[in-house]
């Protein structure tokens, strides 16, 4: 047998490309539904350069907490799980700030931070544990071809070739999704001449907090510089770095790393005192023009990739996952595919999707170092005391705005 040779026909209702974070994520939602589902993977979880569980770690809000949980996740990553129950927003030279307290809502954390490799390892194990989830990786969807009762798809696995047909193609191929492209989806790409780069930092004497654990939010003329709690004397950090200068801040030296962060961030925890390996990722707007196609549904950074600076974007790949799955757990006797629950998927999703892609690009565009810096200041004050105006905020943040899934009020489907 040749490569690009098509040696035989299957069927499955459900062909999710991509298993990455939101692709494994919605697999798992549907485990025990009766539904086929097949997931092709690139690489799997656990290999070397396996792109979405690698070495960073997410901020999980409230809703994809209760997703997990629900999903059966949660009891397997719980004990890894820093939780965040405060956030503290600022601006380096400027007097305003603000803290967004989870005690104010209910005291439940308003998040979590894991490790995407623990969360990736959980969600591989419940989907090779689950009898209707074909697992095909490494494996690549190469092509798609149309036709009214299925999508024929064509996958490249270990130098064979294979179409499955199948009733629904969920797109999850991550933000650059040549398949989006590939099914005649445009997006809108806006390269923010940014790069994110991440790791560990430890802070001398554990910068504790009775109040419970801080996640700050800090907006430098840089660019943004996220620190998360990540357990005793440890954060995880994110600092936003122009494109030109991204490389010679990674290639720094540990002191002067350490130097650069704590200029940013100032002492406010106490003093940076040792740091991890550093990891860079380049940053872009990605938003796709349309979610459905005849028989394809489009998920995650495939529908929408964000700017890191409010933690939201597997949070929200997370809520497409969990909506479609319900969705077609109300349909699976009939066909997943069909034009109505695309639309409503369409429906219920866009909203949301559109809400988040404006509040994150929003704060990169409000707080661009040309742009009015003593107004934002302001504006961080006058949030702080304007009634109604942090509640909502904290909504957003902990991925309870707009209309719910079962999933998220621990309804299982
Ligand atoms: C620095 C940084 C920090 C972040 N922090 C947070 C955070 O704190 N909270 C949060 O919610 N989000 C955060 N995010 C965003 C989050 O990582 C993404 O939203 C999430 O990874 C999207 O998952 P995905 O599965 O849609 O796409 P991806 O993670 O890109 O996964 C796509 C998968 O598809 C596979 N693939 C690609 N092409 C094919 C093909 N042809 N066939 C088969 N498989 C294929 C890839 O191998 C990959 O596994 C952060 C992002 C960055 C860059």
């Amino acid at each position: 047998m040749t490569a690009g040779d098509a040696v035989a026909e299957a069927d499955c209702d459900v062909l999710i490309a991509g298993g990455g974070m939101v692709g494994a994520s919605l697999a798992v939602a549907l485990a025990g539904l009766p539904v086929r589902v097949t997931l092709v993977e690139a690489v799997p979880a656990g290999s070397p350069g396996q792109p979405s569980f690698d070495a960073r770690t997410t901020a999980l809000s409230r809703s994809s907490q209760h997703i997990l949980a629900t999903l059966g996740i949660w009891p397997a990553v719980r004990s890894e799980a820093a939780p965040i129950q405060r956030i503290h927003v600022s601006e380096r030279g400027r007097f305003g700030t603000t803290v967004i307290d989870g005690d104010e809502e209910g005291g439940e954390p308003l998040g979590y931070v894991l490790e995407n490799r623990l969360l990736g390892a959980a969600l591989w194990r419940a989907m090779s544990d689950s009898p209707n989830i074909t697992l095909r990786s490494p494996a690549t969807v190469a092509g798609v071809a149309g036709a009214d009762d299925a999508l024929a798809v064509t996958v490249e696995e270990r130098g064979t070739s294979t179409v499955l047909r199948t009733r629904l193609l969920v797109v999850a191929d991550g933000a650059r999704s040549p398949l989006r492209a590939s099914l005649g989806i445009a997006a809108r790409v806006r390269p923010y001449d940014q790069v994110a780069i991440v790791g560990n930092v430890a802070v001398h004497g554990g910068g504790h907090d009775d109040r419970g654990p801080m996640a700050y939010e800090r907006f430098t003329p840089d660019g943004p510089l996220a620190l998360l709690p990540a357990g005793p004397g440890r954060y995880v950090f994110v600092l936003t770095r122009k494109a030109a200068v991204a490389e010679a801040v990674l290639r720094l030296p540990d002191a002067g790393f350490l130097q650069l962060l704590q200029q940013e961030f100032g002492y406010r925890l106490g003093r940076f005192e040792r740091v991890g390996g550093r990891g860079s990722y380049p940053l872009e707007l990605v938003e796709a023009d349309a979610v459905t196609a005849p028989r394809v549904a489009v998920v995650g950074n495939a529908a929408h990739g964000l700017h890191p600076v409010a933690g939201q974007g597997y949070n929200l790949g997370l809520r497409d996952a969990a909506a479609l799955a319900e969705l077609i757990a109300g349909t699976a006797v009939a066909d997943p595919g069909r034009p109505e629950l695309l639309a409503d998927y369409a429906a219920w999703r866009r909203p949301d999707q559109r809400r988040v892609v404006t509040f994150t690009d929003g704060l990169i565009r409000l707080f661009d170092r040309t742009r009015l810096g003593p107004l934002r200041s302001l504006g961080l004050l006058l949030f702080d005391i304007a009634p109604g105006a942090k509640p909502f905020l904290a909504r957003e943040t902990m991925g309870l705005g707009g209309r719910q899934t079962r999933l998220v009020r621990g309804l299982p489907l």
